[in-house]
């Protein structure tokens, strides 16, 4: 279980994956994201990552990776998407409860509300 070193080390992370999955890449960005984890626009090639991942366990950071770029094969969490993740990822959905812990905690941290 280790963490990223720095941006350019997750970045390059990226590029590999978007190389061995054959998805468009042109602009990897990092910045503060309030509500999701990273997003991708087919079109231009452009990947977004919320800066937060860098924080996280690097096998996390494989899994909002691979899924962002999955999502230009398949749009959804269908079946497609699923099968795609399982072969890449093997046990995908335990990372996906660790990010989501992650997400909870983040709610809470962020929340204006009164308890
Ligand atoms: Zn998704």
């Amino acid at each position: 279980m280790s963490g990223w070193q720095s941006k350019e080390e997750f970045k390059a992370r990226v590029r590999e994956w978007a190389q061995k999955l054959d998805v468009n890449v042109q602009v990897i960005s990092m910045r503060v994201m309030k509500n999701k984890w990273a997003s991708y626009t087919k079109n231009s090639g452009l990947l977004i990552f919320n800066l937060e991942v860098l924080d996280m366990d690097k096998a996390v950071g494989d899994y909002v990776i691979v899924h962002e770029l999955m999502h230009s094969i398949a749009p959804n969490h269908g079946k497609l998407w699923k099968s795609l993740m399982r072969a890449h990822l093997g046990d995908y959905e335990k990372l996906e409860a660790e990010l989501g812990k992650r997400g909870a905690q983040e709610a809470q941290r962020h929340s204006l509300l009164p308890s």
